[in-house]
C-alpha cells in the first residue's frame, strides 16, 4: 500500500490557502480523487464534488510515501476558476528558470511574532539579519528542519537566512518552468507542516508589523536561455521596458496588501512607480551585477512580488510579457 498526501490550493481570495488529505491505495501512481469543494469555497453544497488531478510528485520527507501536488477541476471536468496553475502551464517551458526568495515571519499560535511576546523588541533592526545568538534570532530550528525536508523531497532550496526583522526568515527556491511554481507551493506546505511540530505558525503577509520594520517579499529572479547564453545590454533593457509597460498588471498579480510594503522605504520602490537599474535595490527590477560582469549574460530580479504572491501568477505574468 502507498500513502499519498494530496496537496491543493483552495478557493479563498485574494490568496488561496493550502489543503491536503491522505489517500492509501495499491495504485502505482496517484489516481484522480474527489473532495468536498463546498468546504473550500470551490463549489456549492448542492453540487459539491471537485476533482484533484495530480500534476507533480515528491518523496514525502515527513509522513507516508509521496507528496502529490494537484490541480483542481470542477465536477464537470473543467478547469476550476481557482486553478491558476493551468494558465501558467500553457506558457511555461523549462527554458525559463525562476529563483523565488520567500520571506516569512514565524508566529506563536495566537499570532504574535516569535520574539515579540512582550511587545516591540528592545533593539531596532540591525543585528537580526543573518544574526546569531538567542537575542538576535528566533525560530532557527524551524528554518533548518524545513530546509532538510525540502531537500529530501527533491525541492531545490539553494539557501536560507535570518532576515532583517526579529522572527523573520527567508529561503530561496529554484526551479524550471511550471515546476518552479509547484515547488514553491509545496515548499510552503512543508514549511507550515514542519512548523506544526514546534507549535509555531507561518505568516506570509507582506507587512505583518507596521512601523520601521521590514515587510516580507518574494523577490523573483528569472531568466530564459537567451538571457543566460546570448544576452546583451539592449536585451536586458528592452525586457525591463516591456515589464514596465504592464506594471499595473504585475501589481494586480503580485499579492494583496503589497501597497503596505512597496512604499519606497526598506529597499523597495513605490507601488505606483516603475524603475529598473544595475544593482539598484530601490528599483522595481534590479539588474544584478552578476549579469553585467558576465558580459550581459545572466538573469533579472523582479523585486515587486509580495511574500503572499501566487508563484503561478508571477510565472504567467513574466513569461507572457516577455515572449
Ligand atoms: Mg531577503
Amino acid at each position: 500500500m502507498t500513502k499519498y498526501e494530496y496537496v491543493w490550493l483552495d478557493g479563498y481570495q485574494p490568496e488561496p490557502f493550502l489543503r491536503s488529505k491522505v489517500k492509501v491505495t495499491n495504485d502505482q501512481t496517484p489516481p484522480e480523487w474527489s473532495f468536498d469543494g463546498s468546504s473550500t469555497l470551490q463549489a456549492d453544497g448542492g453540487s459539491s464534488d471537485c476533482i484533484l488531478t495530480p500534476v507533480q510528485e515528491y518523496t514525502n520527507p515527513l509522513f507516508g510515501d509521496k507528496l502529490v501536488m494537484c490541480g483542481v477541476q470542477t465536477g464537470s471536468r473543467e478547469v476550476h476558476p481557482s486553478n491558476t496553475r493551468h494558465a501558467a502551464s500553457e506558457v511555461a517551458s523549462d527554458e525559463w528558470w525562476f529563483g523565488f526568495e520567500q520571506e516569512y515571519f514565524l508566529t506563536n499560535p495566537d499570532g504574535t511574532i516569535l520574539g515579540w511576546e512582550d511587545g516591540i523588541p528592545s533593539k531596532p533592526q540591525g543585528e537580526y539579519y543573518c544574526g546569531v545568538g538567542a537575542a538576535n534570532v528566533k525560530g532557527r530550528e524551524v528554518s533548518e528542519a524545513h530546509l532538510e525536508a525540502c531537500l529530501e523531497a527533491g525541492i531545490e532550496l539553494t539557501g536560507t537566512n535570518a532576515e532583517v526583522a526579529l522572527g523573520q526568515w527567508e529561503y530561496q527556491c529554484l526551479g524550471k518552468g511550471i515546476k518552479a511554481g509547484d515547488d514553491l507551493w509545496m515548499s510552503r506546505y512543508l514549511l507550515n507542516k514542519v512548523a506544526e511540530d514546534f507549535d509555531v505558525s507561518v505568516n506570509i503577509h507582506p507587512k505583518p508589523q507596521s512601523g520601521d520594520w521590514n515587510g516580507s517579499g518574494m523577490h523573483t529572479n528569472f531568466s530564459n536561455k537567451e538571457m543566460r547564453e546570448s544576452g546583451s545590454e539592449e536585451l536586458f533593457n528592452s525586457m525591463c521596458e516591456k515589464l514596465g509597460k504592464v506594471h499595473e498588471d504585475a501589481i494586480n498579480n503580485y499579492g494583496s496588501d503589497n501597497d503596505q510594503r512597496l512604499t519606497g522605504l526598506h529597499e523597495t520602490q513605490k507601488i505606483t512607480e516603475f524603475s529598473f537599474g544595475v544593482s539598484d535595490r530601490g528599483a522595481s527590477i534590479r539588474i544584478p551585477i552578476y549579469t553585467v560582469e558576465h558580459d550581459w549574460n545572466g538573469y533579472l530580479e523582479d523585486r515587486r512580488p509580495a511574500s503572499n504572491a501566487d508563484p503561478y501568477k508571477i510565472i504567467n505574468h513574466i513569461i507572457s510579457t516577455l515572449s
